[in-house]
């Protein structure tokens, strides 16, 4: 019989643990439990809707979610209009969250970045010290980007569960630039194949500006991440098609690939684009002259084309939900909108790796390890495959052209985490891996609890809880996160095991009980709190 129907029919009282262990229930139940009593609910044993958006908020599943709607139309039902005033029961938590495995799972603490909330304070310090930098020039080529205001700086990060994290100016829009060159080639590599679009573009550095004139070898641009393979790109397309309906296409994958916001598009940027184009012009009837283009290829609709690409608007948040679809080959996390087949993510991401960041593309590799793309308006996208994507976007460019801050972001963030695509191989846990449970690196699951116990991460104990961890479990020597707690001083973790039921006089194999350690540590809280409960 599955479980919700049998608690229906035995009529349990809610509470009692001994008859739901009897009834067979107990896992989903006590599973509810655990996290219900994780968000702290009142004495009545209920739960304001603020305090449980604010533990939502705290794992990364943010408020604008699309995953949210039936919970936030069910919430809206039972609400009084007051977030504080409004209680949600556990019965109504439970069918809520039953109903939610995205919901369930960030509660659970199970998303791809389990302890969020730190994570986002290691970006927020890395984001304070970076504001600080001054350096670079803001682009000058066209007036609408010398204008914009130097000191907008924004990050934003989004997992391939789409956890979601901002700081900065992340509402503020800006052009994408180069930015919608990766985008771009993924369009023509799912329409036409790797096969085909690579007769057209190379696929190797440059090792020169990304708007110089120079074809490889065979008459080709080097990639599709600088200008020339770019407005390639743009040819195969665009190509004997209506410009402004493939323009619509361009902007609707720009949508589904950020969980369905519309970007918008800068029309002066485009016009002035359009008005000091003599570079690209020239780059154009140089591919035309190597013959590189598909036949048909109009030159002046496929350089408009490409202007308009770059003219299109996404702010930071928008752009580490693109990120992240590709970090998640081709799926939007926030959606479940397949976008891309893995194929052309991977090829997309190679490229990005060996020339997303201009003539700095193999310093970036060596240093940084990861695939990303720059753009002259400040913008740089970093994707972390099978983790998750940041957006950075500071307007100062160095004298390659990349953001001076976005850059100095990345190393600081590679220095503290094991991001890079090699930190595999040396493993030495000196840089953080935020993809692991707080201890679980450590050791196994009773040696989190045991871990967990130890330094009186009460936290990190309701989350191995709410996994289905026994309180009481020992490891080899009989050491249970009671005697760890008690030997450590740990009063409020003692009381929190003493709460939740645990055996109090667990032997290890000295036989030594959780009250001897407590006296050894001459923890006297411990002691007393201990012999009050029956602690031998
Ligand atoms: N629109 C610019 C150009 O084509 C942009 C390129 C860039 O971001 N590097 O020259």
């Amino acid at each position: 019989m599955p479980a919700k129907e049998k608690l229906n029919t035995i009529a349990l009282p809610k509470q009692d643990h001994e008859i739901l262990a009897a009834s067979n229930i107990t896992e989903e139940y006590l599973e509810m439990q655990y996290i219900f009593s994780s968000i702290h609910p009142n004495s009545n044993n209920e739960l304001s809707v603020s305090r449980f958006w604010k533990a939502l908020t705290r794992t990364g599943i943010l408020h604008d979610d699309p995953r949210l709607n039936s919970l936030k139309s069910y919430l809206s039902n039972i609400s009084s209009g007051d977030e504080d005033q409004t209680m949600i029961t556990f019965e109504q938590f439970r069918e809520l969250i039953n109903q939610n495995a995205i919901v369930r799972n960030a509660l659970k603490g199970t998303l791809s970045i389990p302890a969020f909330s730190d994570f986002c304070g290691d970006i927020e310090e890395i984001y304070l010290e970076t504001k600080k930098n001054k350096d670079g020039e803001v682009a000058t080529y066209i007036p609408q980007l010398a204008r914009v205001n130097p000191d907008y700086y924004a990050i934003s990060v989004c997992t391939i569960d789409g956890q979601r994290f901002s700081i900065g100016d992340s509402e503020e829009r800006f052009c994408l630039q180069s930015t919608s060159k990766p985008i771009t080639y993924c369009l023509a590599h799912e329409e036409f194949g790797e096969e085909y679009v690579h007769l057209h573009v190379g696929r190797e550095p440059s090792g020169q500006k990304f708007n110089e004139i120079t074809l490889n070898n065979k008459g080709l641009p080097h990639n599709p991440l600088i200008n020339a393979g770019a407005i390639m790109s743009c040819a195969l397309i665009n190509n004997k098609k209506d410009t402004a309906d493939v323009f619509e296409k361009v902007m609707d994958t720009w949508k589904r690939l950020s969980g369905g916001k519309k970007p918008g598009f800068n029309n002066s940027v485009y016009q002035s684009e359009r008005g000091t184009a003599d570079r690209n012009f020239a780059l154009a009837y140089f591919m035309r002259e190597n013959k590189g283009f598909p036949e048909h290829t109009n030159i002046v609709d496929t350089l408009e084309f490409y202007f308009q690409c770059c003219s299109i608007e996404v702010d930071a948040d928008m752009l580490s939900i693109v990120a992240a679809s590709l970090a998640n080959m081709g799926i939007c996390p926030l959606t479940g909108d397949r976008v891309f087949s893995p194929k052309t993510v991977q090829n997309c991401l190679s490229l990005m790796s060996s020339c997303g960041m201009y003539d700095y593309s193999g310093e970036f590799a060596f240093t940084i390890g990861l695939p990303a793309k720059s753009g002259v308006s400040g913008a740089l996208m970093v994707v972390i495959p099978n983790v998750g994507g940041f957006a950075v976007w500071a307007p100062r460019l160095d004298k390659i052209g990349n953001s001076v801050k976005g850059v100095e972001f990345c190393k600081k963030l590679i220095g503290k985490y094991n991001f890079h695509k090699y930190d595999n191989v040396i493993n030495d846990g000196i840089k953080k891996d935020p993809r692991l449970k707080k201890y679980e690196s450590k050791t196994n699951n009773i040696m989190s609890l045991i871990w967990a116990a130890t330094y009186g991460d009460i936290e990190e104990i309701h989350r191995l809880e709410a996994n289905g961890i026994d309180l009481n479990a020992a490891d080899y020597d009989g050491r249970t996160a009671l005697h760890l707690a008690a030997a450590e001083g740990r009063v409020e973790t003692v009381e929190y095991l003493l709460v939740k039921g645990v055996n109090i006089n667990p032997m290890d194999r000295w036989s030594g009980t959780p009250l001897m350690d407590a006296q050894r540590g001459n923890h006297k809280q411990v002691v007393e709190l201990l012999i009050a409960n029956g602690g031998k």
